[in-house]
């Protein structure tokens, strides 16, 4: 995105920045760059809002607040600090933000002007006075809307482009019910801010006019902060006319229940993509009905905001990390990171990935709703960190030594070479399946994917004892090392039938 600067160009970039003093100044705190060596040039404007390549969108900045801004523009950079001194101001006063600080912040005590509205019930139409001024001594500007009327509750409302001036919070310092009594959370201002700068607003901030007042905002409450933020002068609302607030409020409660309920989601996976999409996943949260993880990975697809970071791999990745982080799971110590082996650790990251969670994980993405009663992806987590569990305490606590030379430590070496485990693994899947009573074959995709009662997880673990009390992992017979080592599944898998290691023999059909 960003464009080399010639030679030339920075010689001339030097001229015309060049103040009266001799001196070059930093873009983000308008202080001296002493050291000209020091003088870097980036963006003013993201380049994707202006496009603009000329020099006129390129300024000086020192070089400690070029490497600090990253891959932000300059003026995004700058606001960014302006947004966190806001925000650290009103904590110093132990106080949170709120619309309004915004609105003082920007415009000093020009805000929340009046606006005088007129509903006129024949024309389903109404007509707005907005005051320029607190005193109301310079002449409104008048505009008129169509009204409409909800078909469910009857409420009559009109949407607008509402000047910023005429907005105020819907607080309990402003009007006799609060009915936006959030504060501003500090990254998703900032998110909503990078957001809205360069891209439209999509669903309107929600406002309600009642009596001479200013108009007040209930809901997209961000929304409105970061279009002030960034100098926008109207606001897109959906404007109720006098209504029930009563109503209103335990609408808006609902509406926002069902948020803290994604949030309580997104404590797990929605917080990693928010992480690592920023803004798209808040948009995603915002336009789309039904959440899930093939949404998001379509959305990501087709939205404008190109990433080189593929979606169902960052799932992927994000629910093995959950196993493998997962506080109460102990083959954690066992597992050599990345594609590390070495004689410490029974198995690698890799082969975890490659020979064990394409059996026991569901592949991304899922097409089912995010926290919804059909949405097992939780408990798959804490399945597989149970089955881990299972394996560990059988084959490897006080078991895996690789100092000592023990029969144990060599019975279990035998068990997770890569050759064995490539076998194991599907025998192992296979015999939950019939265990759990699973019947659709389609169910041994997502065998782990639902509920499993205690009883169940007993028997799993009875078999998982038989499968390692198999002779084939103590037997001398050096032709065992020698098949396995070839690594290939279909040489081990002939191995364990000649040697009688097969899911049947687990599951006791046959002595
Ligand atoms: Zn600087």
């Amino acid at each position: 995105m960003k464009r080399q600067i010639t030679e030339a160009e920075k010689q001339e970039l030097l001229r015309t920045n060049r103040r009266e003093d001799g001196k070059i100044y930093c873009f983000i705190d308008n202080e001296p760059i002493d050291d000209e060596k020091n003088i870097h040039f980036d963006h003013i404007d993201p380049f994707v809002k202006s496009e603009d390549s000329s020099l006129d969108n390129i300024a000086p900045v020192c070089k400690n607040h070029n490497l600090a801004k990253k891959d932000m523009s300059l003026t995004e950079y700058r606001d960014k600090l302006s947004i966190e001194k806001l925000f650290k101001g009103k904590e110093e006063l132990g106080k949170q933000l709120k619309l309004n600080d915004v609105l003082s912040a920007r415009f000093n005590t020009q805000y929340g002007y009046v606006a005088k509205y007129q509903y006129d019930s024949d024309k389903e139409e109404v007509s707005i006075k907005y005051f320029v001024d607190n005193n109301q001594t310079n002449l409104p500007n008048i505009k008129s809307y169509p009204v409409f009327t909800c078909p469910i509750t009857s409420m009559k409302f009109f949407y607008a482009q509402v000047p910023v001036q005429n907005i105020i919070n819907d607080g309990k310092e402003e009007s006799d019910i609060e009915l936006q009594p959030r504060p501003l959370i500090i990254d998703h201002f900032w998110n909503l801010y990078r957001h809205l700068r360069v891209n439209t607003q999509l669903q309107p901030s929600i406002c309600r006019v009642d009596g001479e007042n200013p108009i007040f905002v209930f809901d997209g409450q961000h929304k409105a902060a970061a279009k002030i933020w960034a100098g926008t002068k109207q606001l897109d609302a959906k404007v109720f006319i006098e209504p029930d607030v009563i109503k209103l409020m335990k609408t808006n409660l609902v509406a926002h229940d069902k948020l803290k309920q994604l949030r309580f989601y997104s404590s797990i996976l929605a917080d990693k993509l928010a992480q690592i999409y920023g803004v798209n996943w808040q948009k995603y949260v915002e336009t789309a009905d039904k959440k899930s993880e093939k949404g998001f990975c379509n959305f990501v697809k087709y939205s404008e905001t190109s990433t080189d970071e593929n979606p169902t791999k960052q799932i992927e990745a994000f629910i093995v990390e959950s196993i493998l982080k997962h506080d109460e799971n102990n083959i954690h110590p066992y597992v050599a990171p990345e594609n590390k082996t070495g004689k410490q650790y029974a198995i690698s990251r890799d082969s975890l990935k490659k020979y064990y969670f394409r059996y026991f994980v569901t592949n991304p993405p899922l097409d089912v709703e995010i926290d919804s009663k059909d949405d097992f992806r939780n408990q798959e987590i804490e399945n597989n960190v149970r089955l881990l569990n299972i394996l560990t305490e059988k084959t490897l606590t006080d078991k895996w030594n690789p100092d000592s030379n023990s029969d144990d430590h060599k019975k279990a070496e035998r068990i997770y070479r890569t050759g064995s485990i490539m076998a194991w693994f599907p025998i192992l899947r296979n015999v939950i399946f019939n265990k759990l009573d699973l019947i659709n074959p389609n169910e041994a995709e997502r065998i782990l994917f639902r509920n499993i009662p205690t009883e169940k997880w007993e028997l799993i673990s009875k078999f998982v004892e038989k499968l390692f009390s198999h002779k084939i992992w103590i037997d001398r017979d050096p032709n065992i090392d020698i098949v396995i080592g070839n690594k290939k599944a279909e040489l081990t898998k002939k191995l364990f039938d000649e040697k009688g290691l097969t899911d049947k023999w687990i599951l006791g059909m046959i002595e």
